[in-house]
């Protein structure tokens, strides 16, 4: 699957060991390993002195512990948060109260629509719900500290709130989840959609940062050529899924087995999400019906 795109699958950070990745910016991964999280979360501090930390991730002592030890004898003035996904977003709470820092993300989580009968939210238990920022972030915003300039880039897809950071001291972009070297990202009703994650990626080919610095992997290099490829993939999935409809009607299960070849067995429930992620799309352009409002146990067939 997906041998379309040029993932990079090395990743050299040992859990929970500081270490400079990029000028003025240190990685730490927690120990968080799954078939969604790759080797881990990856918390980034940016700055030295007075500095900002980006996604402090899952709600594990180690990993506060370890981020906290790495920034000893600073200040941390600033929290950002790209999206509220479990692995992301709960330890803001102890590393706010430790540091006092303000966070910054562009909301609490939401849905990317109205929920609709028959929607299985199986991935609800990876939502941060308690999350709140301090300050909510508008597309666009720049936030500085001493010697870092960071730009919200508003991304939704992956999560209606998700948001991607530009780094301007260092041309390069703090891309969350949304863009990753080592797996496309998860686009999953009714947290994800289909249409603003495409919207997102046109909108970073259109920047010009080449390397982004992930939520999980290894950085992004080449970044905007990378994009292209997501956008190839994805259209070249959206493809299958209308050729498959082309034979005759199916339902989500159908299309992930004709689609999907070589699954992880453990990503089927994902597969699932993402082939109705496309479905809504197409649903919604006319291409394809189903009855009712599309929903994971629906069956689809062409217009
Ligand atoms: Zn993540």
């Amino acid at each position: 699957m997906s041998d379309d795109i040029p993932f990079d699958k090395s990743f050299d950070l040992e859990p929970d060991r500081v270490r400079e990745i990029a000028p003025g910016v240190r990685a730490i991964a927690a120990d968080n390993p799954s078939p969604f999280t790759f080797k881990g979360t990856v918390s980034y501090i940016v700055g030295r002195g007075q500095v900002a930390i980006i996604d402090p991730g899952p709600d594990d002592a180690t990993h506060i512990a370890a981020l906290l030890d790495a920034v000893r004898g600073e200040t941390v003035t600033h929290i950002f948060v790209t999206h509220t996904h479990r692995d992301h977003s709960p330890a803001v709470p102890k590393v706010k109260a430790a540091t006092g820092a303000a966070v910054f993300a562009q909301g609490p989580h939401r849905l990317s629509r109205p929920l609709h009968t028959g929607d299985v939210r199986r991935l609800d238990a990876s939502a941060d719900m308690e999350f709140r920022p301090d300050i909510a972030l508008a597309d666009g915003e720049v936030v500085s500290g001493r010697g870092w300039t960071l730009e919200a880039v508003a991304t939704p897809g992956h999560t209606a709130n998700h948001m991607a950071f530009a780094f301007k001291e260092a041309d390069l972009l703090f891309a969350g989840d949304h863009v990753m070297a080592w797996s496309t990202t998860i686009v999953a009703p009714p947290d994800g959609a289909m249409s603003d994650y495409m919207a997102s990626l046109q909108k970073l080919a259109a920047r010009g940062e080449p390397t982004y610095l992930s939520g999980h992997g290894a950085p992004v290099r080449e970044a905007p050529r990378y994009v292209q490829f997501l956008i190839r993939h994805r259209r070249g999935r959206e493809a299958s899924i209308l050729h498959r409809l082309g034979k005759g009607a199916a339902d989500i299960p159908t299309i992930v087995k004709a689609v999907y070849i070589g699954l992880d067995p453990r990503l089927i429930g994902a597969a699932g999400l993402s082939v109705l992620a496309h479905l809504e799309e197409l649903v919604a352009r006319g291409a394809v019906v189903t009855d009712g409002t599309p929903s994971i146990a629906g069956t689809y067939r062409l217009a």
